[in-house]
């Protein structure tokens, strides 16, 4: 089964400026793109319209969060009706840092899953272990835990907008990678856990992406295991080595 590779980029709060985000818009628009891939450019919401509006067509909009419910008295919060309009097709949803900083939890994660697709946007929702759970060769119980939260959320015919993120968290902006090896078990892990739990046709077709620390020199190798299909990067989608990556599929 041949999976079109995805490389999400995952700004964070990094661009603060309207000017820092006009530079990496021209960046990417000027960027020569070889592989057959997928590219989706991930920003704070406040640059949604402009990236949106300037961003070449061939690079996919998303936010980095969203909101678990579609309006109302939700003071301060972005909802998925309010990103769809915008023409931005993706969202992420349970990075690690919203995870473990902002404290939300994979039954209010999921929530934002199925409100997020309800609404027609597509989803890259992140799972991963800290270094605890590593350390303790728990890392597979504790991935599985969190998909296993998302699956009840998430309808038959709407895995087709769902990209699953493996991003072990000692590996997020740490510059420590993980090797090539982990990041290939745990990605087996996941498609055997969504083939068991889901179908084993979904499971296939299945896009699951490895981040943290991924770099221009470590994602050829990374991109050749057959249980990674595509990236999703921080640090250096603020760089111009952020092409490298996108163009390192086989
Ligand atoms: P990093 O971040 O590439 O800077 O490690 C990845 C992520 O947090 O998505």
């Amino acid at each position: 089964m041949s999976r079109k590779f995805f490389v999400g980029g995952n700004w964070k709060a990094n661009p603060t400026t309207v000017k820092e985000t006009n530079e990496l818009i021209e960046l990417l628009n000027k960027a020569k793109i070889t592989a057959n891939v997928e590219t989706v450019i991930c920003t704070p919401f406040i640059y949604l319209s402009l990236v949106k509006s300037k961003l070449r067509s061939d690079f996919a909009v998303g936010a980095e969060n969203v909101f678990n419910k579609d309006k109302g008295a939700y003071t301060g919060e972005i909802t998925p009706p309010m990103i769809k309009d915008l023409g931005v097709t993706w969202t992420i949803i349970g990075h690690s840092e919203r995870r473990d900083i902002l404290k939300e939890d994979d039954t209010f994660l999921a929530s934002k899953a199925t409100e997020a697709l309800k609404a027609g946007l597509k989803i890259i929702y992140c799972c991963g272990e800290h270094l605890e759970e590593r350390k303790a060769k728990k890392e597979k119980d504790f991935v599985s835990a969190q998909i296993d939260k998302l699956i009840p959320a998430i309808s038959a015919d709407k895995w087709d907008s769902v990209v699953i993120a493996y991003e072990p968290i000692w590996a997020i902006g740490t510059g420590v990678v993980a090797s090539t090896a982990d990041a290939q078990e745990m990605g087996k892990t996941i498609r055997e856990l969504i083939a068991a739990k889901v179908n084993p046709g979904v499971a296939a077709k299945l896009r699951i992406l490895y981040g943290g620390s991924v770099k221009s020199d470590n994602c050829k190798d990374l991109a050749a295991q057959p249980d990674v299909d595509g990236f999703l990067v921080g640090g250096a989608s603020l760089t111009p080595s952020f092409i490298d990556i996108v163009n390192s599929p086989p």
